[in-house]
């Protein structure tokens, strides 16, 4: 690296509100990748992967589920001008508004490693649908193409347990 520039926060959430797009990642180096992603709508799975994860919340408050090892959910309140720690392996859903805006800082995927997410039964807890990607590049937006590989599919969001089909939110259907 020749040259080492800061980065204006406001900025980035003015260039991501004007881009349509859901984040933007400002560097991606072997052990620190950062970006920013505004809230989703319906973010409903849960987020397993092999880095730890720092999350700063610029503007804006979240709402982090979680899920202990016992399979409890369990819910951070993180609110604007805040940030938490998030251990490797944690399943995590991110939940707060289109509105709102987050920094997160993590590291590379190593050869082998993969990310998965994972949907749960909204009715019985069972599980759902994994998607188990390898993600190289963050900027290929693997959140969104595992959103797509569940709600695409009836069969992915029907339970074997209870048979309850969770539905498209309603922005997709
Ligand atoms: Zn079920």
């Amino acid at each position: 690296m020749s040259e080492m520039k800061a980065v204006n926060l406001d900025e980035v959430m003015t260039a991501i509100r004007g881009s349509g797009r859901p984040n933007t990642v400002l560097w991606q180096a072997a052990d620190s990748i950062a970006f920013v992603a505004r809230g989703r709508e319906f973010r409903s799975e849960f987020h397993d992967d092999p880095s730890d994860e720092v999350m700063y919340m610029i503007k804006g408050d979240m709402n982090l589920h979680y899920r202990t090892p016992d399979g409890a959910e369990k819910i951070a309140v993180v609110r604007e001008g805040e940030l938490i720690y998030c251990p490797a392996g944690t399943p995590h859903s991110p939940r707060f508004s289109p509105d709102a805006f987050v920094l997160v800082l993590e590291r590379a995927r190593r050869p082998g490693e993969d990310d998965r997410f994972t949907w749960y039964c909204e009715q019985c807890g069972a599980e759902l649908h994994q998607s188990v990607r390898h993600v190289p590049d963050y900027r290929t937006d693997p959140v969104s193409s595992a959103y797509a590989e569940f709600y695409d599919s009836e069969a992915n969001r029907t339970c074997s347990g209870c048979g309850h089909v969770t539905p498209r939110p309603a922005a997709k259907a």
